[in-house]
């Protein structure tokens, strides 16, 4: 089956519960399979492509590791732990993978859970069509908004994404009035820390009153799933950043009257 487009079904690789690193309290994560990037550092490299299943071979045995979901077998899930969302300030968070990819079903299933009153939340990197995102905006409380490399032809060579695109469905997302956006800068060593690129993320977000941001340091989390999925992760042997390192990027968006919140896993 192909990408569903009435958005009743959509394809995922995962459902995680009790995580507190994507959005606030304890959350539900829910992760899409398809993505139009290709990030080389990427930790669910499973995901990239297009809406198909994958597998991969792991310890000798070869697995579908992506599956169809209702909207309902999505919620099921979801609504075991609405009591601790209710406690935390938690909620559901669409992750992937690129949830806008399939953003009918995404659509649908923020829809849901808003009926349900939970509290939810995406994790995006904003490079889908723009009615992509406006589709899910009205169901949409807090958008985790990747902002990566701002060089327009090195983030298409890298990453195959399109600068001017990423910046109008940021724009969209940040002009939208119930929907609060939290800018996040994945700090990859030689590609998103590079100084002038931190630069051009400092002035883009000032030039639209943003003053704090999220900073997410390099880690080698995905690096099993390069080598299940029998794929050159070119990320390999590079180290993560020092603490000094990570200091001297939070002191340098202080600098320039950013506060970048140090996060955690993305
Ligand atoms: S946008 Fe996210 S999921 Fe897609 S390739 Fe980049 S890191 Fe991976």
């Amino acid at each position: 089956m192909a990408k569903d487009r009435t958005g009743q079904k959509g394809l995922i690789f995962n459902i995680q519960r009790y995580s507190i690193h994507d959005g606030p309290g304890i959350r539900t994560i829910v992760f899409f399979q398809g993505c139009p990037l290709k990030c080389p550092w990427c930790a669910n490299p499973e995901s990239q492509g297009a809406i198909k299943p994958v597998t991969w071979i792991k310890n000798g045995k070869k697995e579908t590791i992506s599956y169809w979901v209702t909207v309902d077998d999505v919620m099921k899930e979801v609504e075991k732990d609405e009591i601790f969302y209710r406690t935390s300030g938690g909620g559901l968070t669409l992750s992937g993978g690129e949830c806008l990819f399939q953003y009918e079903f995404a659509t649908n299933v923020l829809k849901a859970a808003k009926e349900m009153g939970i509290s939810t939340a995406i994790e995006t990197a904003g490079g889908t069509s723009n009615n992509a995102i406006k589709s899910v905006l009205p169901y949409t409380d807090e958008v985790l908004y990747d902002l990566k490399i701002m060089n327009p032809l090195r983030a298409q060579a890298v990453i195959g994404e399109s600068v001017p695109l990423i910046k109008k469905n940021f724009e969209t997302a940040l002009n939208y009035p119930t929907a609060h956006v939290t800018p996040r800068v994945p700090l990859i060593p030689g590609y998103t820390t590079l100084p002038r690129n931190l630069e051009q993320i400092a002035n883009y977000v000032l030039s639209l009153g943003i003053h704090q941001i999220h900073i997410l340091p390099f880690h080698q989390f995905g690096l099993q799933k390069w080598y299940y999925l029998r794929r050159n992760y070119i990320m390999r042997n590079t180290p993560l950043l020092t603490d000094k390192q990570v200091n001297d990027m939070h002191d340098y968006f202080a600098s320039r009257g950013i506060t970048a919140v140090i996060s955690g896993l993305q």
